[in-house]
């Protein structure tokens, strides 16, 4: 296996950034960016992507996870959303990343003194599950549905639907995109912050970047803004006087542990419009989300303690008491921003369309949507920009990310216990024999990096040279599972720094 040395692949992408023009730029590199720079670099483009922080160190690392129709975008009427989500949603699971999009049924609980009557949600269930062109759409007993969901509440439950979505990992959903933009010749660098747009003769031609104490001009026929709750700040860099195009919504998830087998999720109804979700996840549960609006600085989004309070009390309308942990038993939080559209009323009950929006230089901005439709709205940002990029047409078929192909077949190079092997092909698909490969020879890279966790140190080593990984951080986050699974320690942290320096990843 080549070795990429990661300081010279950065400093090969820096010198590419400032010494040429590209045909686009693409500002931000969540799951929207991402997709549009893979998309536009296999169409043939030259590209560059940047990303401020982390690739997926914001919004798209911290989702619900989920790869879904969305329940409640039906109750708000947006059918055509609901029908769009759920096609990707197969796509995705079938083609795109089948190794991190895992069907999931779902179980929702229709208390007594609950909002909605069974004959309507289950006409919704019906219409919901018409829509995903699945079968499973039933309403399903108590004692059913506990079989399904050990600590479900069962005191005023008169039944449950049942419906089917898929779950995944949002950091390494959009670390696919960005390694497919990689593979088909994009330019891409993190810690790389947009400072300013350039302009010649009225049109926009590229950006200026601040990247470990330079400053970069970057050069581009076409400049796409994806930088998502930032957007009206990145829009402002070309048209100071630019007004709002969408308003934030901080949401909160927090996971704890499980003691027993869940065979489905649970949307739990809080109110006619908001639901949150209890999911099993990696061995525990997923719970969340918040949903409140946002007015701050979208770098200094946090976890309040009336958040993780929020978020228990609103998983305990429909499991027992003693599931749930105290906080300090809360393994890991986070919180993340939706971009809705700038207007009225309250965030939760807002439209989760996409925003698109070319500025007076022709720089197009685009924020808000779902992770799920990810590819349709990257699609949609190539279609209009066509004519500028000089596309005839816009493909629009679906491909394998990295690692995505192959699945059936893949021979790793070392043996390793059922459950770091299964971590391994989740993460990575294929390209997990690649991940193992130096641990043929070095076996202090099968160690786990914690006990209780199947992530391994050659995960470390791969993030940082083949990932983009320079931060304790990035591979304790976004890489692996440690941190989400509450695993994260001192002594771990200094032996991941350790590696880092090691392999010569620090920035
Ligand atoms: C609480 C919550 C739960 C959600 N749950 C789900 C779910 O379960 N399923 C689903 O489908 N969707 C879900 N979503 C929606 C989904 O997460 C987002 O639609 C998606 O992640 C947005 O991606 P993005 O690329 O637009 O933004 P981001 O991921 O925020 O990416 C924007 C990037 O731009 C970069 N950037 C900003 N300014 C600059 C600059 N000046 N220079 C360079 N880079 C810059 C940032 O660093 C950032 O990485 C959820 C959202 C939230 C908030």
């Amino acid at each position: 296996m080549g070795e990429p040395d990661p300081r010279l692949a950065r400093s090969d992408a820096l010198t590419a950034l400032g010494g040429r023009t590209f045909d686009l730029l693409v500002i931000g590199g969540g799951i929207i960016g991402a997709g549009v720079a893979a998309h536009a670099a296999r169409a043939g483009l030259s590209v560059a992507l940047v990303d401020r922080g982390d690739f997926g160190g914001a919004t798209s690392s911290a989702s619900s996870k989920l790869v879904h129709g969305g329940l409640r975008y039906l109750r708000l009427g947006d059918v055509r959303l609901v029908r769009e989500a759920h096609l990707e949603r197969r796509v995705l699971s079938t083609v795109v990343a089948p190794h991190l999009v895992h069907r999931l049924p779902f179980l929702l609980p229709l208390y007594e003194s609950g909002p909605y009557r069974p004959a309507f949600v289950q006409s919704g269930i019906l219409l919901y599950s018409a829509l995903a062109q699945s079968r499973l759409n039933w309403l399903v007993s108590p004692g059913r549905a506990r079989g399904m969901v050990p600590p479900l509440e069962l005191r005023g439950l008169r039944s449950c639907a049942l419906y089917a979505d898929a779950w995944t990992n949002d950091a390494r959903l959009c670390l696919g995109n960005v390694r497919a933009a990689s593979e088909a010749g994009a330019a891409v660098v993190n810690r790389a912050e947009v400072v300013a747009i350039r302009s010649l003769g009225g049109r926009v031609c590229g950006a200026e970047l601040h990247c470990e104490g330079q400053t970069i001009a970057v050069g581009a026929r076409v400049v796409v803004n994806a930088a998502g709750p930032w957007v009206d700040h990145v829009r402002r860099m070309e048209e100071p006087r630019a007004g709002r195009s969408v308003r934030l919504s901080k949401g909160v998830h927090a996971v704890v542990p499980r003691a027993d087998e869940w065979a489905a999720a649970l949307t739990i109804v809080q109110d006619p419009v908001r639901v949150t979700f209890a999911v099993p996840w990696y061995g525990m549960l997923l719970l969340g989300t918040t949903d409140a609006e946002y007015e701050g600085d979208p770098g200094t989004v946090a976890v309040e303690p009336d958040d993780i309070e929020q978020i228990l009390a609103d998983a305990a309308r429909a499991l027992a008491p003693d599931t749930l942990a105290p906080p300090d038993g809360v393994l890991a939080t986070w919180a993340g921003l939706r971009v809705l559209p700038a207007g009225p009323g309250e965030s939760v009950s807002a439209r989760r369309e996409t925003v698109y929006s070319f500025g007076p230089g022709g720089m197009l901005s685009v924020a808000g949507g779902k992770l799920t439709t990810y590819r349709r709205i990257a699609l949609g940002v190539l279609e209009r920009l066509r004519g500028e990029l000089g596309l005839r047409r816009v493909d629009r078929r679906p491909f394998p990310l990295p690692g995505a192909s192959g699945l059936d077949d893949v021979r790793l190079p070392v043996e390793v216990d059922p459950s770091v092997r299964a971590n391994l092909l989740h993460l990575y698909g294929a390209l997990a024999a690649e991940v193992l490969e130096p641990a043929a020879e070095d076996r202090s890279l099968l160690e786990r990096l914690h006990p209780d966790g199947p992530d391994i140190m050659a995960q470390v080593s791969y993030a940082a040279r083949r990932e983009w990984a320079s931060r304790v951080e990035d591979v304790l986050l976004r890489r692996t599972t440690v941190a989400t699974r509450g695993l994260g320690t001192p002594e771990l942290e200094e032996r991941v720094a350790a590696e880092l320096e090691r392999v010569g990843a620090g920035v």
